[in-house]
């Protein structure tokens, strides 16, 4: 069996891993050469758009996924819905910030007050309704914080416009959260569903650095799989998805879903029964899913802009996953989890990687 992954970076490489686990071959395509899954399997390198790629990728393969959510609808539309997953409908979804808040809210998934920006009045009128802080967020390819800015005062509203008008906008109320977690779920073909247990996130500059998992709070355990099923559910959605949710007393308030493998979800490879990888090609070949309960605490640190020689010296009890990029600030390289019989144990393992990135960090 061959699988066609759209987009070669570390999800690829990750899925390719879990590949050869299930002894499947991956085919990837992507327009850059050495992509972090070239270790893994063949790479295309076609642009993303380029039909005559995607019909390559396509009679070479029996299956098609993709690896990251800004693959053009386009290029997925040419082919047939019983072959690409997760298919057409949630990735122009997960495109548009609009569509995606719409969708919540059919969904009575609560979500940030919002208002749809085309104007500079518009603008004026969101501060108005929405009250400061709000943030200006582009509705496409935003990524990592980027696309948005914080609005805090009057004065900052011409600057974000002169800086954002040649976009699609939307404004968004800011949340004075206590915390954010992500729920991520996985639903196979035959409509069989597993969720893998809340993970905390802590997030720097807009970037995801730390998850945590065991999460232990039963109420928004319940309401974040809930709101989490009726997404899969609506979307008839196969493969994994993952719920980016924050978290303000006991409410739980959505922000975003990716249709894919998430970073959050990366503790999973040793810390769960069943990878999020794994389960995401059994979930599109239709086979059985795996379990998806963690082993103890498990907890993942990102590794941004460098890999300092301490972290390359840490000792096996230090799971380090380096994508063999080269270094550029803000950059995802790679990542550690570390496991623990308890928290504290788990924590302080953590610390020690936390103690290194600090002391050692280019960004
Ligand atoms: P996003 O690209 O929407 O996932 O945003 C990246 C990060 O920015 C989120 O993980 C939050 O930490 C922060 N953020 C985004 N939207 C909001 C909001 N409405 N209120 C507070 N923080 C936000």
């Amino acid at each position: 069996m061959k699988i066609g992954i759209i987009g070669a970076g570390q999800l690829g490489l990750m899925l390719g891993y879990a590949a050869k686990s299930l002894n499947l071959e991956c085919i990837f395509l992507d327009p850059n050469k050495n992509s972090p899954a070239c270790d893994v399997g063949e790479v295309l390198h076609y642009q993303f758009d380029d039909l005559k790629g995607i019909e390559q990728l396509f009679s070479l393969t029996d299956i098609i996924t993709y690896e990251f959510e800004n693959v053009p609808v386009k290029s997925i539309k040419i082919l047939d819905s019983n072959y690409v997953y997760p298919g057409t409908i949630a990735l122009e979804i997960a495109q548009d910030r609009l569509q995606e808040k719409k969708l919540f809210e059919l969904l009575r998934i609560p979500i940030a007050e919002y208002k749809e920006i085309n104007s500079h009045s518009d603008l004026l009128h969101a501060a108005s309704q929405l009250g400061y802080p709000f943030i200006l967020k582009t509705r496409r390819f935003g990524y990592d914080g980027k696309g948005q800015v914080l609005l805090e005062k009057r004065d900052d509203i011409d600057n974000a416009w002169i800086e954002m008008k040649d976009q699609l906008l939307i404004a968004e109320k800011k949340v004075n959260f206590d915390y954010e977690i992500s729920a991520i779920g996985v639903r196979s073909v035959s409509g069989e569903t597993a969720f893998y247990p809340l993970t905390k996130n802590t997030h720097k500059n807009g970037i995801l650095r730390t998850s945590e998992t065991s999460l232990e709070n039963q109420s928004i355990t319940k309401k974040a799989f809930k709101f989490h099923s009726k997404l899969m559910s609506k979307l008839n959605y196969v493969g994994v998805l993952a719920l980016e949710l924050f978290i303000k007393g006991n409410k739980v308030i959505a922000n975003e879903f990716a249709p894919r493998v998430h970073n959050s979800g990366h503790w999973t490879i040793e810390g769960s029964k069943t990878s999020q990888f794994e389960n995401h090609l059994r979930a599109i070949l239709n086979l059985k899913l795996g379990d998806t309960s963690s082993k103890e605490y498990v907890a993942m640190e990102n590794l941004i802009g460098s890999i300092p020689s301490e972290i390359k010296q840490l000792n096996k009890d230090f799971f380090i996953h380096d994508y063999g990029k080269q270094e550029r600030p803000n950059r995802k390289l790679g990542h550690i989890s570390v496991i623990g019989r308890t928290q504290t144990e788990r924590d302080s393992k953590l610390k020690i990687i936390q103690e290194i990135l600090s002391n050692t960090t280019t960004i």
